[in-house]
Parts: structure tokens; C-alpha cells; sequence
């Protein structure tokens, strides 16, 4: 590990700096404020691979449709996907839910406090254990995401593409070292933010509040340019593309669908019709969807069908 001295006094000016940008400018989500263990895991798996932007729409229209843990554990499939809509990575969604059965069936209904415990759910990671520990329980934890390596990395480290270049050891040794204890939920809500708004891949270093503490400010300044982490694979045509259409078509249908007009609809030759169908029963085999007897639809058969079927 590459051994970087922190001292006491740079500390406190870093926390300073960056919790004074946070009083002025940070979003008031509902999350941050509520302690609730359940808003804080919603909260942490909708942020996965998911734009700041984009999380706060797709949290509320999740807590609405399941205001607790106990109305997810209920949810059937179809709903759960439909309320997701096109937030993408739908197993997020349906390991939600499976998380919320685990809490219903071994933790009376609730969140357990216990880090462990949570890691064991599905879909939770470190960083939503912590996101649930320093807003839902108000417990200091370090929540570590893309943009909190970001500004650590820069920061600390000098690093231009930290998430390439610094060990995430050192990254996780930085966090901790950086909590301010008692004060979790807003710092980590700093570093996020601040990652998200000015320390961005291109940063704005020239308004920067930490820009006189900052290890790779001179690189920058001098024209480094942080090279993209991976390079996007082609959209147009891709199985991720017709994934997404084949769930779209899927939600927006009343009920169930004729298989063989549901893919022709969606395709309009011979090999497209093969993707669909591939793409159809891989989809059903990760349990979002169904075909059976002719017919398919979202998330698991209607009880007819599966009778019709035995
Ligand atoms: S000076 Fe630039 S690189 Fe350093 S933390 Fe600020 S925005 Fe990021």
C-alpha cells in the first residue's frame, strides 16, 4: 500500500472545505434526512451504475409503489419490473425484493444493523451496507462509489483516473482515515456529490474548494486529461439494445401475448426474429419473464397457464 501521511490539520481543512461546499450546495435528498434503513437501501442499490440524476425519480416512484419492506416482499414480479421501468440492470429490482424476503423471513421485517448481515443480502455490496449504516442507522461507515475514488484518488493521491491508477486499498485506508466520526451521512454525501459536480472526470478544478489541497491540481493544470475507463461497446443492434426492447414490449403489454406475433412484431426478419427468441428465453431463464404454450409475458405465468401446462 502506498503510504500517504494524512496530517491533522490537512484533515480538518479537507473536511472543512468540503462540508461547507456540501451546506451550499448539496441536494436535500430524502434519504440523507429520514434514517430509515429501508429509503437508505433503496437509495444505495438505485445509485448502482446509475446517474446522480436519475436516481431520485426512479427512488420515488420505488417507495410509492412499496412504501416498506413488508409491501416489497409481497410484490409479484411483473409489478416490480414494471415500477423499475427503464432504469436498466433490472436484477437490481428483483434482488430488492429478494433482500426484502430475507429481512421479512429472518430479520422480523426489518433491516439488520449489523454489516455482515447486511453484506449477505442480495445486491448489497459495501457501498449500499454503508449507504443503509451511515443514513438508515447513522452508524460510521465510508461509502466508496466511482466518484468518491475519484476525488479521494485526485486529492490524496495525485492520480488523474484514479479508479485505473490507485489502489482501492489505499482509496478504502483514505476514506477512513477522512470520516469525520459522528458526521457520517453528510460527509459521505459530500464526497459523492462533490464527485459528481466538480471533481468530474473533465474536473473544474478552477472552482474547486479544495483546489489548494489537491495532489493532481498541477497535473491538470499543466493539461493531463483522464482517459475514459472503458471505452463504451457499440448500442445500435447489440443484445443489450434488443434486451431492452424485448422488456419494454413486455411491460407495456395488458396481459399475456402470442409468442410467435409478439416476435415478429419486434423483428423484422429472420435473424432478428432468432435474436428475439434467444434473448426471449434467456430473459425467462433469469426470471424476468415467461413463454410457455405459445404465450409470454412479464415476470412469472398466470396460474391458468401453468395449469393448462401440468
Ligand atoms: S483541484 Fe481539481 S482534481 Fe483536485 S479535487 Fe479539485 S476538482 Fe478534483
Amino acid at each position: 500500500m502506498t503510504s500517504v501521511t494524512l496530517a491533522p490539520s490537512r484533515v480538518a481543512a479537507i473536511r472543512r472545505a468540503l462540508l461547507g461546499w456540501y451546506e451550499a450546495h448539496g441536494e436535500a435528498f430524502p434519504w440523507r434526512h429520514a434514517r430509515s434503513p429501508y429509503w437508505a437501501l433503496v437509495a444505495g442499490v438505485c445509485s448502482q451504475q446509475t446517474q446522480m440524476s436519475r436516481v431520485l425519480p426512479l427512488w420515488q416512484r420505488w417507495v410509492e409503489a412499496f412504501p416498506d419492506i413488508e409491501a416489497l416482499a409481497r410484490a409479484d414480479t411483473a409489478t416490480v419490473l414494471r415500477v423499475w421501468e427503464r432504469a436498466g440492470y433490472p436484477r437490481r429490482a428483483l434482488a430488492l425484493r429478494e433482500a426484502a424476503r430475507i429481512c421479512v423471513a429472518l430479520h422480523g421485517g426489518a433491516l439488520p444493523r449489523d454489516p455482515q448481515a447486511l453484506l449477505a443480502l442480495p445486491g448489497v455490496g459495501p457501498f449500499t451496507t454503508a449507504i443503509v449504516q451511515c443514513f438508515g442507522f447513522e452508524d460510521s461507515a465510508s461509502a466508496v462509489d466511482t466518484n468518491v475514488i475519484r476525488v479521494l484518488g485526485r486529492l490524496v493521491y495525485g492520480d488523474v483516473q484514479p479508479a485505473a491508477e490507485t489502489p482501492h486499498a489505499d482509496i478504502d485506508a483514505t476514506a477512513a482515515r477522512l470520516l469525520p466520526h459522528g458526521n457520517a451521512g453528510p460527509w459521505n454525501a459530500t464526497l459523492m456529490e462533490y464527485g459528481a459536480k466538480v471533481c468530474t472526470p473533465r474536473p473544474h478544478c478552477q472552482a474547486c474548494v479544495v483546489h489548494r489541497l489537491c495532489a493532481a491540481r498541477p497535473r491538470f493544470e499543466a493539461g493531463a486529461v483522464a482517459a475514459p475507463i472503458r471505452a463504451q461497446g457499440r448500442f445500435a443492434g447489440s443484445d443489450r439494445q434488443w434486451r431492452g426492447r424485448i422488456m419494454r414490449a413486455l411491460r407495456d403489454a395488458d396481459g399475456p401475448l402470442r409468442t410467435p406475433a409478439f416476435v415478429r412484431a419486434l423483428a423484422s426478419d429472420e435473424a432478428e426474429r432468432a435474436t428475439v427468441r434467444r434473448l426471449l428465453a434467456a430473459l425467462c431463464a433469469e426470471g424476468f419473464a415467461w413463454s410457455r404454450s405459445g404465450r409470454c409475458g412479464l415476470g412469472d405465468p398466470p396460474s391458468a397457464i401453468i395449469s393448462c401446462d401440468a
